[in-house]
């Protein structure tokens, strides 16, 4: 495929345009799959300054049967913004405007490559709350969130990213910026196609704005760490803290595999655990109560008292300060990252299932990684049964990235026998190409594939991406 590198230097300018092949652009090729050795090839790297820029490129690229990649911080899990085939990557990173707070009206409004975390701290200044918060806050970009509809601990009583976009700016094919939404937060006339479009993942089209709701920050928030000496003492410990009366504002977990890759930096800042707590502990539980002060300080102690009646409790720990509370997330956002450290790769899927078969999930997740002889782990987002099903990897041995690769497979069944989904956060990419086919009807894959088709008929938007079915290479 000819790429036209003038006629796009003309559209962006010659400071946004990269060549595929040049050094500068290598960082554009990986996502966060390169810890599992995929990598991609681009036809050009162009990183537009606004959204009449992305417009004019989707137009000429539509145009010339160019395909196209939109990017956000490259954060994704599932190789979705890793370019097939010599595409056009559409890097969103200037359209990066501080979000424009509404503190009056509880909202705000963002452009596609703003900063996760800023947009949280932007609204915290304004004394109001984004709740989603993915591990990559500080890296991935409000545009890719939208994209995958990323989750996050907090995600548990506030909803997934989609719960809090009320509307959105989006360049359609061939060509077309439209806004779907805006800033009511009731809006049901039409078919849901900002729903659509959310976790689309690029191949519906390439989102440039949104406008958000958000609620007024919680005044405290004050967690609650249960060690268990078992999984199933931690599933116990779920139910309890399910049936606790209170809805607490996060329910994570990590087994013995994470919390043996990560507990130790945690230990340093937890001074009143017992001696012999850190051996005996198999499974970790965080509950968290917020509300104003008196709500938060009554959640804590009913979550003390639920997650600490469990037969197989080691202890409990119940932070009060700010700081232990912030260095506890600090902590558990580095999880992933500690459990990379150990091998240096990891193949990782986001599987879901019902809560009350987590200790099963986790249970099935070490016996796949033991039957591959790879070591395995398991942490998440226990309330919502959303499981890091992961196998730790050296990248650097082929054999050892395919068996992996094929552990990850059986995951998808796993997750599908037990009731759940393929996919809890991180979309299907292009490494779950074709899972959905485990999950779905036959009548609902082909309304997936004709919904693709119906925006993108010449199927140049993210190609290679989010397939229901993997493609017939027999007809
Ligand atoms: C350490 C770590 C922790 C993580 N923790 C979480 C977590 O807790 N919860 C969670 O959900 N995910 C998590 N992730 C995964 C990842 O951060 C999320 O999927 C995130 O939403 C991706 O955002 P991004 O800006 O990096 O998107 P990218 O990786 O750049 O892109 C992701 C997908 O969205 C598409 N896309 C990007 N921008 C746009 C746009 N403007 N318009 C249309 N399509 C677009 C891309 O084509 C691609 O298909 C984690 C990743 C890491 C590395």
């Amino acid at each position: 495929m000819k790429i036209p590198l003038r006629e796009l230097e003309a559209l962006v300018g010659p400071e946004a345009l990269l060549a595929g092949d040049a050094p500068e652009a290598r960082r554009y090729l990986v996502d966060g799959t390169e810890i599992r050795a995929i990598a991609g090839q681009a036809g050009a790297v162009t990183l537009p300054a606004d959204a009449e820029q992305v417009r004019a490129l989707v137009a000429f690229c539509y145009g010339h049967d160019l395909p196209l990649v939109p990017r956000g911080g490259g954060t994704g899990l599932a190789g979705g913004a890793v370019p097939l085939d010599g595409a056009i990557v559409v890097s969103l990173e200037r359209l990066s405007a501080p979000a424009q707070i509404e503190p009056e009206h509880w909202r705000a409004h963002v452009q596609a490559g703003a900063i996760t975390a800023d947009v949280a701290r932007r609204a915290r200044e304004n004394g109001l709350y984004y709740a989603p918060d993915p591990g990559s806050a500080e890296s991935s970009l409000i545009g890719g969130n939208i994209a995958t509809n990323a989750g996050g601990p907090h995600t548990f009583k506030y909803g997934v990213t989609g719960s809090w976009v009320t509307g959105l700016e989006v360049v359609l094919a061939p060509g077309e910026l439209v806004r779907i939404g805006g800033t009511v937060r009731k809006d049901v006339g039409g078919y849901d196609l900002r729903s659509l479009l959310i976790g689309s993942e690029g191949t519906l089209g390439i989102v440039t704005g949104a406008w958000l709701k958000l609620l007024p920050t919680p005044e405290s928030r004050l967690p609650v760490v249960g060690f268990y000496e078992s999984a199933q003492a931690g599933g116990d410990a779920l139910e309890a803290a399910m049936v606790s009366g209170i809805v607490p504002a996060a329910l994570e977990f990590l087994d013995a595999g994470a919390l043996a890759a990560s507990l130790g930096t945690l230990l340093a800042s937890v001074p009143e655990l017992p001696g012999d707590a850190a051996e005996r502990t198999k499974f970790m539980l965080i509950a968290e109560a917020d509300g104003d002060a008196e709500a938060a300080a009554r959640g804590q102690a009913e979550l003390v008292d639920a997650l600490g009646a469990v037969d197989g409790m080691v202890t409990v720990h119940a932070p009060q300060l700010a700081t232990d509370v912030e260095r506890l997330w600090r902590w558990r956002d580095g999880v992933s990252g500690a459990v990379n450290a150990q091998r240096g790769g990891k193949v990782s899927e986001d599987i879901v299932v019902p809560a009350e078969r987590l200790a099963e999930a986790v249970a099935a997740t070490l016996e796949i990684g033991e039957r591959h002889g790879l070591p395995a782990c398991t942490w998440g987002h226990a309330g919502d049964g959303n499981v890091h099903a992961t196998f730790m990897i050296d990248r650097s041995v082929p054999a050892e990235v395919e068996r992996a690769e094929a552990a990850a497979g059986e995951l998808f069944e796993l997750a599908v026998g037990l009731g759940g989904a393929v996919s809890g956060e991180h979309g299907l990419g292009l490494v779950k190409n074709g899972a959905l086919a485990l999950q779905w009807p036959a009548p609902a894959l082909d309304l997936h594939e004709q919904i693709k088709h119906l925006f993108d008929p010449k199927g140049l938007l993210n190609p290679g991406k989010k397939l229901a079915r993997l493609p017939d290479v027999s007809r």
